[in-house]
């Protein structure tokens, strides 16, 4: 295929280590080696393109380099067999938007294994207003499923709940059938989180414990954390008696400071680590379909907001200073 001209965003670093965003003309011939080129439709927006748009070197090792860890979009071009031009088809995680050229921008060329065709019942913009955060939510949701955490159980927790992670998490436990009590720091959030199906909302200091006891009354059948530190650890100490949390974030602090293993021994709790960037392929179809049904959260999708890559710089500002709220997707029309 001839070298196609696109949009796209590009990170680079200065001389003196600082980096600067800008919105550049590139060719497809720049691009990786790949088994599909695909045009990019839609992106959306995760805390993580916020370290790699700013230089987070512990997500992108090399600049300059286009962030972007979600795309939807159309294949142009396939040397493989299990696609065609024209398929639909969604990506999230494997090295898209670490080191491989991402979904800030209107092409991206990869390895056939890592693109799934779009799931039913999605359109490339709702698959998006999902996108990694819903997909790791939806991972968490399935692993307290497999600890057989069910709605008859108790309460679950979920942190971080305004977020992108915390927000899925609430509306497809709340969808399950789940009694969701939903911690935030945002006091004007609450009616968003309970038109989510939050039965309770409540500030930080829910887990929060000065006193830095080694348990807490038992107050959770199960918690979805998004934030690590130190609300992590006084998570593990107010689960029930065998109850499981779930962890994949550490936008609190990545350290658990003050954890012991009493929950853990005394308590017989579970602490399950969630990933969803290496998930086989294989494995991803089975929730991608639930979220795009029975898991479907329309009080999400209303909310999500929709925006162009010109328009992200304050979009990633506002995501690392904790101030997203719900889904952000990028239109690379
Ligand atoms: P968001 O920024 O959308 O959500 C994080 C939320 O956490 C914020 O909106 C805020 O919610 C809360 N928060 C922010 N800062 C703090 C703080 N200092 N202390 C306590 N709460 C805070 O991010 P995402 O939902 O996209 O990602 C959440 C985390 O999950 C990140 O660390 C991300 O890297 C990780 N992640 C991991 C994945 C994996 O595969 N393991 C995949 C996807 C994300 P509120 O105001 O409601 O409290």
């Amino acid at each position: 295929m001839s070298n196609q001209q696109f949009t796209a965003m590009q990170v680079s670093e200065s001389a003196d280590g600082k980096y600067q965003r800008a919105i550049i003309q590139r060719g497809t011939d720049e691009l990786p080696a790949g088994e599909l080129l695909i045009r990019v439709r839609y992106s959306s927006l995760n805390f993580k393109d916020a370290l790699s748009a700013t230089g987070n070197k512990g997500v992108t090792r090399n600049y300059p380099h286009t962030p972007g860890i979600d795309a939807a979009g159309v294949v142009e071009a396939s040397e493989s067999s299990d696609f065609k031009a024209g398929d639909e088809v969604i990506v999230t995680g494997f090295d898209l938007g670490m080191d491989t050229a991402g979904g800030f921008g209107q092409y991206i060329r990869i390895p056939a294994g890592w693109a799934l065709q779009k799931p039913e019942g999605f359109d490339l913009h709702a698959a998006m207003v999902y996108g990694t955060a819903g997909f790791t939510a939806a991972l968490s949701v399935a692993g307290l499923v497999s600890r057989d955490v069910s709605p008859d159980d108790g309460p679950i927790l979920v942190t971080g709940a305004s977020g992108g992670v915390g927000s899925v998490a609430v509306g497809i436990l709340a969808r399950a059938g789940y009694s969701v009590t939903a911690v935030t720091g945002k006091e004007d959030q609450h009616d968003f989180l309970k038109a989510l199906g939050a039965a309770e909302v409540t500030g930080r200091d829910a887990v929060d414990d000065p006193k830095g006891k080694p348990l807490l009354k038992e107050q959770w059948a199960g918690a979805v954390d998004t934030v690590g530190g130190a609300a992590l650890v006084n998570v593990l100490k107010s689960l029930h008696y065998g109850g499981t949390a779930t962890c994949c974030g550490l936008v609190a602090s990545p350290k658990m400071d003050g954890a012991t293993v009493l929950p853990f021994i005394l308590r017989g709790v579970s602490l399950l680590g969630i990933d969803s960037v290496q998930v086989p392929l294989a494995k991803r179809p089975p929730l991608w379909n639930k979220l795009a049904s029975e898991w479907r959260v329309p009080a999400l999708e209303q909310r999500a907001r929709t925006v162009s890559l010109q328009d992200l710089d304050p979009e990633i500002d506002r995501i690392l200073a904790g101030q997203q709220v719900g889904r952000v997707v990028v239109s690379l029309d």
